[in-house]
C-alpha cells in the first residue's frame, strides 16, 4: 500500500508540473493569467489536503498537499521568476494573500446566516472554511517568505556556479522547503493538532518532491536548450545566462540608448549625457570640446553601391571612430551619417590633433567596394571658449563643419584654422 502511495505521488507530481509548465511555457499564446490563475485555485485544494488529507508512505504519514502541490507551486514561482521577473512573482503571492485575508473575513460574516441543509448529510461547516482561511494566509505569509528567500538563493548561488542552472534550482528548492516545512507546520500544529511526527514524514516528502521537480525542470531545460540550438548557434552557456532577470535586465540596459545600426550611442543617449558631460568638465576647471563627422558624399556611396553597402560603410566608420577615441570620450550617432564626439577634459589645440587621427584613420582605412577612399569632415568647438553649454557649442562645431565642406572636405576645422596634416 505504501509504495502504491509513493507510485501515486509520483504521478501526481509529474502530471502537476507537466500541466503548470505547460501554461509557463506557452504564456505568451495563451496569456500569463492562465498560469497564474491555476496557481491560485491550486492554493485552496493545497491547504485543504494540507489539513485533512493524509496517507501512509515508507517514511510516515505525508499529505499530498503540502509535498506535491505546495513544493510544486514554490517551484512554479522560481520558474516563474527565471522566465519573468521578480515584479510578476510579486502579483500572484500579492493576490493570494488578499484572496485569503477576504476568505476569512467572508467567513466570519457567513456564521451569522442561518443556512439551509438542502443537500442531506453535507452540513455547511464556516469554523472549517474559517480555520482553513487563516491557515491559508498563514500558508501565503510562509509563501511570500519562500519565494524571496527562494530567489535570492538562487542567484546567490550564481556567484559560484553561474552555468549550473539545475543544481541552483534543486539547492534553492531544498532549503526553502526546510525553511518552509518548520514554518507551516508549526501552523498546523497550532490550529488542527497535527501530530509532530507528521513533520519529518512531510519534510522527507518535500526533499523527495524538490528532487523529482529538479529532475523534471532539468528535463524542460535540456528540452528548451535543444531547441534554441536549432535555432541559433548559442554556446550553452549564453542560453542559460539569458534565463536569469538580472543577465537579462543588465543586457537590456547595456543595449538601451544604442543606435541599431552602428552600435554606438544613440540621439536620444546624447541629449541626456551630454550637457552633463559638459557642465561636469567646467565645473572641475577643465574644457570639453565637442567634434562634429560629418561623412563626405555619402549620398553619392548610397547611389553607387545601395543603402545596404552604404550602411555597411556607416558601421564601419563608427567602429573606426571608437577605437581611435580614448575611453573618456564619447561619441553618439547625431543622425543619418554624422556622428558627434564628446571630449571632456581636452583642449581645443588636444582636440584638433585628435579629429586629425580621427579624419586620418578614417581616410586610410576605409573605402567604397571599389576601392574609392571615404572620408569625412570635422568641425571642432570646445567649452567654455566657444560657448558654455552644449548646444551653443554644438551649433559652433556645426559652423565649422560647413566651412570644412566649403573647403573641400576631408579636412578638421576649429577655431579659425584649417587642419589637414596629410
Ligand atoms: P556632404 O556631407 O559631403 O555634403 O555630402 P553627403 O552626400 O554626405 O550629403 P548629406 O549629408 O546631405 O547626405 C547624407 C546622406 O546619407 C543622405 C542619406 O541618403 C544618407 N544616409 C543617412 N542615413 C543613412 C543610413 O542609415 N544608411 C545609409 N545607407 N545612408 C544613410
Ligand atoms: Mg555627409
Ligand atoms: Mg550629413
Amino acid at each position: 500500500m505504501e509504495f502504491f502511495n509513493t507510485g501515486l505521488f509520483i504521478v501526481e507530481a509529474v502530471g502537476y508540473f507537466l500541466l503548470m509548465v505547460s501554461l509557463l511555457h506557452f504564456r505568451q499564446r495563451l496569456g500569463l493569467g492562465v498560469f497564474l490563475t491555476a496557481l491560485g485555485v491550486m492554493h485552496f485544494m493545497e491547504t485543504y489536503l494540507a489539513a485533512v488529507f493524509y496517507v501512509s508512505l515508507p517514511f510516515g504519514n505525508v499529505s499530498p498537499g503540502s509535498s506535491i502541490f505546495f513544493s510544486g507551486k514554490l517551484m512554479m514561482i522560481l520558474m516563474l521568476y527565471l522566465q519573468e521577473d521578480a515584479a510578476t512573482v510579486r502579483q500572484p503571492i500579492y493576490g493570494l494573500f488578499l484572496g485569503n485575508l477576504l476568505t476569512v473575513a467572508i467567513a466570519w460574516v457567513l456564521q451569522f446566516h442561518q443556512p439551509l441543509e438542502l443537500t442531506s448529510g453535507r452540513p455547511p461547516d464556516v469554523n472549517f472554511l474559517k480555520d482553513i482561511g487563516w491557515l491559508m494566509v498563514w500558508g501565503t505569509a510562509i509563501l511570500y517568505l519562500d519565494s524571496l528567500g527562494i530567489i535570492l538563493l538562487y542567484e546567490k548561488l550564481g556567484d559560484f556556479m553561474r552555468r549550473r542552472v539545475v543544481l541552483r534550482f534543486m539547492i534553492s528548492g531544498l532549503v526553502l522547503l526546510t525553511f518552509d516545512q518548520i514554518c507551516f507546520f508549526g501552523g498546523l500544529h497550532y490550529f488542527l493538532g497535527v501530530p509532530i511526527d507528521v513533520f519529518w514524514a512531510g519534510w522527507k516528502a518535500k526533499m523527495l518532491a524538490a528532487c523529482l521537480y529538479s529532475l523534471m525542470f532539468a528535463i524542460y531545460e535540456y528540452h528548451v536548450r535543444r531547441h534554441g540550438l536549432a535555432a541559433s548557434a548559442r554556446s550553452i552557456g549564453d542560453l542559460f545566462g539569458d534565463l536569469t532577470f538580472r543577465e537579462r535586465y543588465n543586457d537590456l540596459l547595456e543595449r538601451t540608448g544604442r543606435d541599431m545600426l552602428t552600435g554606438v550611442y544613440d540621439r536620444s543617449r546624447m541629449e541626456l549625457e551630454a550637457p552633463v558631460m559638459v557642465q561636469e568638465a567646467l565645473r572641475q576647471g577643465q574644457y570639453a570640446t565637442i567634434l562634429i563627422i560629418d561623412v563626405d558624399h555619402f549620398k553619392d556611396v548610397n547611389d553607387g553601391f545601395g543603402h545596404l553597402q552604404g550602411d555597411e560603410i556607416l558601421r564601419v566608420i563608427a567602429s573606426r571612430l571608437e577605437t581611435t577615441l580614448r575611453s573618456s570620450d564619447r561619441i553618439f550617432r547625431f543622425g543619418g551619417e554624422e556622428f558627434v564626439a564628446v571630449c571632456p577634459g581636452t583642449s581645443h589645440e588636444e582636440a584638433l590633433l585628435l579629429a586629425e587621427r580621427l579624419r586620418w584613420t578614417i581616410a586610410t582605412s576605409v573605402t567604397t567596394p571599389d576601392d574609392t577612399p571615404v572620408s569625412v569632415s570635422i568641425g571642432v568647438a570646445t567649452a567654455d571658449e566657444d560657448g558654455t553649454s552644449l548646444t551653443t557649442v554644438l551649433t559652433v562645431a556645426d559652423g565649422r563643419l560647413y566651412e570644412a565642406k566649403k573647403n573641400g572636405r576631408n579636412c578638421v576645422v576649429g577655431r579659425s584654422e584649417v587642419v589637414r596634416i596629410s
